[in-house]
């Protein structure tokens, strides 16, 4: 059996299909979009609205690591002029997907290379003969060598502390990616509950939406993500050995004191270089740290990562610092602990600084709090199916499911299973950077040569 199944219609399945097609399968490539109404854009570049701008240089995005055009000249020949170290649209980034999705399929076609692609959620992955059986959402079954699950985030799940009431109401928006542009009456008040970078995006919607509207964006630190500089920093001299006393560190605190001696110690580094000088191994670090010390990092540090590690565009950052300017937008240093009212909604917080309760009143309501990678909580028919039969098991952390590195996944038992692998967000628990397109182009190359030489000794 050398077909494969890629699950999941969005930007990693896309990359793995392609990268797939132009390695030559030694059977049929099957795609389970979805239903998606395009596949390849997903979440993230399924946004129409170009305000929401990728928070990765153009020289830095892609699809493929042997891409047939790279997204800076595409850039170029759609938005002429457009510098290729700044920050496009989402968009034009889904655009570019399909436009590297079509030239592929064509190739692979004139090569003779099948595929499928099916507009359907896949709904079990069972094994069979030393592959997989795949059940389709109508019914149909595959059988195939090999699976990828590229499932990207889960749905967000309601904040724990909203009432029923609140839920039901129609005035908390959970998803922040189905914001309502055009609710039954536009909102006075919207409070947004989170300031990273999906906050960003929904206050950069909303404020043009309802331009009458006030807004209030509340977070435990107060902090927003920090922003790219202008131009690309240069490279660190220093680099390889900061990366390597941070290797040598046991816990993630000692990590930050090597980070802060180094800034300390060079005066006129820019400290987002050294940020992105570690990514590369920022897996290794990860995985180096125990599953207490990755607790501690995800309570005490993970705030300070975050606004370090996702930084906005500058032009996003500009547009808030405007709303901020013009007091349409006002920022609060609190935890948010309850949610009640049917519209409007009461908010009960308590403030940062001294702890007090406070109640403020929206009529609407925005989650914007980050990704939610909890397996065990999905009600997605697929993921419990893979639970449920013991094929998969959850991450410790709930930072998606156990993996090893090359992204084979752990089964209830412990074991790598052979031709059951993920890629994107779900590998978090083990990779930890491996979310954007980056990393998960690079892995759909290293997988598309691991499945390719699995399916050639099946058929040998
Ligand atoms: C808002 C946002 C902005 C981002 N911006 C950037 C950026 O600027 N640069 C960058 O490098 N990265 C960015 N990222 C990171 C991003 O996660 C990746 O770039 C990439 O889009 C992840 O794609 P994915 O396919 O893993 O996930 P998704 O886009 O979530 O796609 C997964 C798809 O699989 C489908 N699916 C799930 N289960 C099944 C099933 N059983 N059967 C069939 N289909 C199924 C889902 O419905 C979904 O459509 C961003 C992420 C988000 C959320």
């Amino acid at each position: 059996m050398s077909d494969i199944a890629i699950i999941g219609g969005g930007a990693a399945g896309a990359a793995v299909f392609g990268s797939l097609l132009r390695r030559g399968a030694a059977g049929t490539v099957h795609w389970m979009t979805g239903e998606t109404p395009v596949p390849g854009r997903g979440v993230a570049y399924g946004t129409q609205d170009e305000r929401h701008l990728l928070n990765v240089r153009a020289s830095h995005m892609g699809l493929y690591v042997d891409e047939d055009e790279g997204f800076a000249h595409f850039c170029a020949r759609q938005r002429p002029g457009f510098p290729e170290t700044d920050f496009a649209s989402r968009w034009l980034f889904g655009d570019f997907i399909e436009s590297q999705l079509t030239s592929r399929m064509a190739e692979a076609a004139a090569k003779g290379q099948p595929y499928v692609l099916h507009g359907l959620e896949a709904v079990s992955v069972a094994p069979h003969g030393g592959g997989y059986e795949v059940k389709l959402a109508n019914g149909d079954a595959l059988r195939v060598g090999a699976v990828v699950l590229a499932l990207g985030i889960l749905p967000p799940l309601p904040f724990s502390g909203t009432t029923a009431r609140a839920l039901a109401s129609g005035a908390y928006v959970v998803d922040p990616w189905n914001l309502p542009q055009y609710p039954s009456r536009p909102p006075h008040r919207v409070i947004v509950i989170g300031t990273g970078l999906t906050a960003v995006d929904t206050l950069l919607s909303a404020s043009a939406w309802w331009p009458d509207a006030e807004f209030i964006a509340v977070s435990r630190h107060g902090l927003w993500s920090s922003v790219h500089a202008q131009a690309p920093t240069t490279v660190f001299a220093s680099q390889a050995e900061v990366n390597a006393a941070l290797l040598s560190c046991r816990s993630p605190l000692a990590m930050l004191r090597v980070i802060r001696r180094t800034l300390r110690d060079h005066p006129g580094l820019d400290w987002r270089s050294l940020i992105d000088g570690m990514r590369p191994h920022n897996p290794t670090l990860w995985q180096g740290m125990s599953e207490a010390g990755r607790r501690r990092f995800l309570r005490h540090l993970r705030w300070l990562w975050d606004v370090s590690r996702h930084r906005a565009p500058p032009r996003s950052a500009a547009a808030i610092q405007r709303l901020l300017d013009s007091g349409r937008l006002t920022l609060r240093a609190a935890r948010v602990v309850g949610i009640d009212g049917d519209g409007p909604l009461d908010v009960m917080m308590r403030t940062r600084a001294s702890g007090e309760p406070t109640v403020l009143q929206a009529d609407m309501v925005v989650q914007a709090t980050g990704l939610n990678l909890s397996v065990a909580l999905s009600d997605r028919p697929l993921i419990m199916q893979l639970l449920r039969d013991g094929l998969v098991k959850a991450d410790p952390l709930q930072l998606g499911l156990s993996a090893e590195p090359d992204g084979r996944l752990i089964d209830a038992q412990g074991h790598a299973r052979p031709g059951l692998y993920a890629i994107g967000p779900m590998l978090c628990g083990n990779l930890w950077e491996c979310i954007a397109m980056p990393e998960i182009r690079s892995m759909a190359n290293e997988l598309a040569y691991a499945l390719k030489k699995a399916a050639s000794l099946v058929v040998a």
